[in-house]
């Protein structure tokens, strides 16, 4: 598969796995004050690395998501993935956002091998890794299904196996779940965890909800808002699978609601 829009991987510092925000400033230039939606942003992910991006709404979370995943530009500053300056978005990124974006006239196995109709592998390829992604989320027997008539549940793991279909090394998540009912939301994050282990991928994964992140991530950046910037990042040192009710994890829990919380 092509790299970053076909170019060749950069040669210097920086061809390391993972993702790199390095120095992102984005300013909305609308009618009237310009917004600083975010200011001189800078963190890595590593490979088969699992992080969380947690701030509260109106920190610049979906803008930095969309810059990550070249649908929006930097004012200044740039994203690395693997090495290669982010100039639009790309197959080797699979993005999931919080609406379900399902393409409602193709079925659960058309939604799923979408992105892989122009991809150059071969209609039988195509049609194993679609069973594939299925099996991965449990839909299987919904393939001939049309999203009308699938949970919002449901609908994410269609989104989540389309984004995994073409293999990328990416997984990027804009508050996935945050249309799901609290149940199915826990049972979504233990899949996902799953899905994650099982594949190697590394995750970034936005959300607001403090339980979430400390559930999912190995590490969480926790953003300020005006401007948008990265308050702190915190490692989650928790052993999984975790538990709500063990001290660690309300510690972790606690020490992020304070950053979010904490004055400039
Ligand atoms: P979050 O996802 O953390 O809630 P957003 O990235 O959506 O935050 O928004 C960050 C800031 O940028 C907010 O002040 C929001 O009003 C502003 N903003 C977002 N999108 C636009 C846009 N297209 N034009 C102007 N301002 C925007
Ligand atoms: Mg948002």
């Amino acid at each position: 598969m092509a790299g970053v829009n076909g170019k060749p991987a950069a040669v210097d510092a920086d061809d390391d796995p993972g993702v790199v925000v390095d120095g992102v400033g984005k300013t909305y230039d609308g009618d009237g004050d310009p917004v600083r939606a975010l200011e001189d942003v800078s963190f890595s992910v590593e490979a088969g690395e699992f992080v969380c991006l947690v701030g509260p709404s109106g920190c610049g979370k979906t803008t930095l998501f969309r810059v990550i995943a070249g649908l929006a530009d930097a004012t200044n500053g740039e994203v690395r993935l693997d090495g290669t300056r982010v100039t639009g978005p790309t197959t080797d990124m699979g993005v999931v956002f919080q609406e379900y974006h399902l393409f409602p006239w193709l079925t659960v196995e058309e939604n799923v091998g979408f992105g892989l109709e122009r991809s150059d592998r071969s209609a039988d390829e195509r049609a194993k890794r679609v069973d594939e992604m299925l099996e991965l989320v449990g839909l299987t027997e919904f393939r001939g299904t049309y999203p009308k008539s699938l949970s919002g549940g449901m609908k994410q793991r269609v989104a989540i196996a389309r984004a995994l279909a073409v293999d990328p090394h990416l997984l990027l998540m804009d508050e996935p779940f945050g249309a799901v009912d609290a149940q199915t939301r826990e049972m979504l994050q233990r899949e996902l965890l799953d899905v994650w282990a099982s594949t190697g991928k590394t995750v970034l994964f936005v959300t607001h909800d403090v339980a979430e992140a400390v559930t999912l991530a190995d590490r969480i950046v926790v953003m300020a808002a005006e401007p948008g910037r990265v308050r702190e990042v915190v490692d989650v040192d928790v052993d999984r699978p975790r538990e709500r009710g063990d001290p660690a994890f309300g510690e972790h829990v606690a020490r992020v609601r304070e950053l979010i919380g904490a004055r400039p």
